[in-house]
């Protein structure tokens, strides 16, 4: 077997793997690079082959940097089956035709632009709606932990990662010289305790290669439960002043584990029953595929769900908002409430509105649950900039600003030492994707200390042999 490393090769977005079997060639994760403009251009224009060469894609869940491409890579000639989970397919569904949208409408304001200062040049989405429902033609799903074929000799098996709903990370096995071989892909590992979320499994078997995400090798995260208590008391102290939680969230997982919480909370009567409104279409999506498949949730969720006798995201103060008018309508709420919207870090869709209504107020509170990246509206409501430009206007920042930091859904660097620990001597060697390369190289020199004797960090188009 070869490996053929190319995307999320030194940096976080973009995962691709390219791994060649008999002369057939396989795809672990098809995902978009997510940078700026004009290298994301390029990035996600080129496969590690041709995609008509390519037999099949296996994938490890459904968050956009891993599955991202999927529609031009069917758009290019792409016909073979894409094994997912049940959920992640479902998901994913939801997320290419959200990102198919996004491609055009980008792509028609730059034209628009173009246009209006005189310049000819047009330029073509990476993909569109059109092609994303095309892609979904392909996907077959696949169980966790029920082997399966995606070419005739090569075994692959799926393994709860506990990163997301859906989320899996694989074993490809295959015999070779009258020995059974295996190749390990993480995909994204998660963690232990999450809300919602099984844990990740333990894997527990000889591998002679794995490809293993590093994106934090060199930090911990808090507890996911600690979580629970600032959320508690942010409402509560947002509430005695009668103002507005506002949280800017992504679509997938941070919302869900939000509402979950927020739900536990007002059953326990830690905070008041007031209303919660998530204001984003795709949240509201991914959040029917979460009620779909409770096979997927832990022990605690379903012993959660069985004492109340509730759905998982259904209470009666809880409300998904569809239309914009609806959306307008939450700001002449005058009480508390709660606002779970999109995008995670304040650059797009209806978070824009309900910042721009309420970040003036002192009563209220702007709830950040994830990191914001330099250069966004996100990260200099973090830093507490005086003023703040939203839709081109400056706003004064009155609002409370709080940060919730538990709840990545990456396992940290002792959770991804502890889960490689048990592999330690039966291991072949370690390839880091899916981290930015300073942390890789801090991440092997880890691993190298604790006693992986073989850590490489593959650059895009490296080859190795399994
Ligand atoms: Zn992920």
């Amino acid at each position: 077997m070869e490996l053929h490393f190319w995307g999320a090769a030194q940096t976080v977005t973009g995962s691709q793997h390219h791994v060649i079997w008999e002369g057939r060639n396989i795809l672990l994760d098809c995902g978009l690079f997510q940078g700026k403009r004009a290298e994301a251009e390029w990035r996600n224009r080129e496969f590690a082959i041709s995609p008509s060469e390519v037999d099949a894609v296996l994938l490890s869940h459904a968050h956009t940097d891993h599955t991202g491409v999927l529609p031009l890579l069917v758009k290019k000639g792409f016909r073979g089956p894409i094994y997912a989970t049940p959920a992640t397919a479902d998901m994913t569904d939801f997320m290419l035709l959200d990102s198919g949208h996004i491609q055009e409408a980008d792509v028609a304001f730059i034209n628009k632009q173009n246009q209006r200062r005189g310049k000819t040049e047009r330029l073509q989405p990476l993909y569109t709606v059109a092609d994303a429902e095309q892609a979904m033609q392909y996907f077959e799903t696949v169980g966790y932990q029920q082997p399966f074929e995606p070419l005739p000799g090569l075994q692959v098996s799926y393994y709860e990662a506990g990163h997301i709903l859906g989320s899996i990370f694989m074993v490809l096995e295959w015999q070779e010289g009258g020995r059974t071989r295996r190749l390990g892909f993480s995909g994204d590992l998660g963690r232990k305790n999450k809300p919602i979320l099984r844990d990740p499994i333990q894997l527990d078997l000889a591998l002679d290669a794995l490809i293993i995400e590093s994106t934090y090798g060199t930090t911990d995260h808090p507890d996911p439960e600690a979580g629970l208590a600032k959320l508690r008391d942010v409402i509560n102290q947002t509430c005695d002043r009668t103002g507005k939680v506002i949280i800017p969230s992504f679509a997938v997982g941070r919302a869900q584990d939000l509402v979950y919480w927020i739900h536990q909370l007002m059953n326990a009567n830690e905070i008041p029953r007031i209303p919660v409104y998530v204001d984003s279409p795709l949240t509201s999506n991914i959040s029917q595929v979460f009620r779909k498949h409770k096979e997927l949730y832990d022990a605690q969720t379903l012993g959660f769900i069985a004492q109340y006798q509730n759905d998982l995201l259904v209470f009666p103060e809880l409300r998904f908002v569809e239309s914009v008018e609806e959306s307008k309508s939450i700001n002449d709420y005058r009480g508390s409430a709660i606002i779970i919207s999109a995008s995670g870090m304040c650059e797009t869709g209806r978070i824009l509105h309900h910042l721009r209504n309420n970040i003036s107020d002192s009563r209220n509170t702007v709830l950040m649950v994830s990191w914001q990246a330099p250069n966004t509206l996100g990260r200099r409501i973090v830093e507490r900039q005086p003023y703040v430009n939203i839709f081109g206007e400056s706003h004064k920042m009155e609002a409370q600003v709080a940060a919730i930091n538990g709840m990545s859904a990456h396992a940290g660097k002792s959770e991804l030492l502890a889960w490689l620990e048990p592999l330690k001597g039966r291991t072949g060697p370690i390839y880091l994707v899916h981290g930015e390369s300073d942390i890789q190289a801090q991440f092997r020199e880890t691993l190298l200390q604790v006693g992986h004797p073989l850590v490489h960090v593959p650059r895009r188009d490296d080859f190795f042999i399994v």
